[in-house]
């Protein structure tokens, strides 16, 4: 039998429409949520997603207000442009758009962005209040599967989850939720060993590493939960997941569609998180 399609698209239409309620309540108030997206550099796929994100604020009632520099700027120059937004009363959630130039410490520039205001989770104080048990700003993409899974009633508790990619914006904060879900949480790397192995015996196979079909029919115990967060590029434009979806539909119990799946949760999210963030406080 087919694998139930997790329908990304669709949930995060509804928590958007949720998020735009808020964001309604809010300006009733007189407080309309401030998105402030910093964007360094050319990167064409950077330029789609923050495009993306503009266009997702406005629509929920959330203003954003992007601060372009070409990719020569200095990280003295982005620091500063932190600073004027961590001390802007209209900007409630501060986005850095990443990668930043090479010549650019991200970590710095993402440090430097204050922990209120850091709308992605992916300050140390947030990330320590995840690992810490007492979550803050949770980053959109791990916060989105979960909602995802959540919603779909896929059993965690005590099932195997497999999470392959240890980023800290990805692998590592989503290990850490699944682990609050008592799930025996395995993450696997670029020099894990027999990943074909520990993949099979997972209930839910997480794959967030950014090569397309990386994960095959091979890698799949039937039934089990398949998510797929990887976005990949291929050459004929066209985007695929990490996992060959034809290969593993089949054989799931559940699976996430590229695109369709993640993707929309983390925007959803980060609205979410930006309404939260201007609402601090607040019962709307
Ligand atoms: P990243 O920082 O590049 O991390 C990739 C991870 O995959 C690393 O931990 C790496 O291991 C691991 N890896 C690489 N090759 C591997 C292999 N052959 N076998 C097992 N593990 C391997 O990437 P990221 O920022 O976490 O993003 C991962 C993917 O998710 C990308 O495709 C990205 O575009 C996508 N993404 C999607 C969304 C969304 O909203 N849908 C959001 C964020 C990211 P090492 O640590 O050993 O190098």
């Amino acid at each position: 039998m087919a694998a139930r399609i997790l329908d990304g698209k669709s949930l995060a239409a509804q928590i958007r429409t949720e998020v735009k309620r808020k964001a309604a309540a809010l300006a009733q108030r007189g407080i309309r949520p401030g998105l402030a997206v910093i964007l360094a550099g050319d990167d064409p796929a950077s330029r789609v997603y923050v495009r993306n994100k503009a266009l997702a604020s406005e629509q929920t009632g959330v203003a954003s207000s992007l601060f372009e520099f070409p990719g020569s700027v200095t990280e003295t120059e982005l620091l500063r442009q932190v600073e004027a937004l961590n001390a802007d009363p209209a900007v409630h959630a501060i986005l850095v758009q990443l990668p930043l130039p090479r010549h650019v410490d991200a970590a710095k520039v993402l440090q430097a962005v204050t922990p209120a205001k850091d709308v992605d989770g992916f300050h140390e104080a947030n990330l320590g209040a995840l690992l810490a048990g007492r979550p803050r700003v949770v980053p959109c993409t791990p916060a989105g599967v979960i909602r995802l899974l959540e919603h779909a009633k896929v059993p965690l508790a005590g099932r195997r989850a497999v999470v392959i990619g240890r980023s800290s914006i990805v692998g590592k904060p989503l290990a850490l939720l699944l682990l609050r879900k008592d799930a025996t949480v395995t993450i696997c790397h670029s020099k894990s060993g027999d990943l074909e192995r520990i993949a099979v015996e997972a209930d839910l196979l997480v794959a967030a590493v950014g090569r397309a079909k990386l994960v095959g029919a091979a890698m799949v115990k039937p039934g089990a939960c398949v998510v797929d967060v990887g976005v990949n590029r291929l050459p004929d434009g066209s985007l695929a997941g990490d996992v060959d979806f034809a290969a593993v539909r089949d054989i799931a119990g559940w699976i996430t569609p590229v695109p369709g799946g993640v993707g929309p949760m983390t925007i959803a999210m980060l609205l979410e998180n930006c309404v939260n963030a201007a609402s601090k406080g607040l019962r709307i």
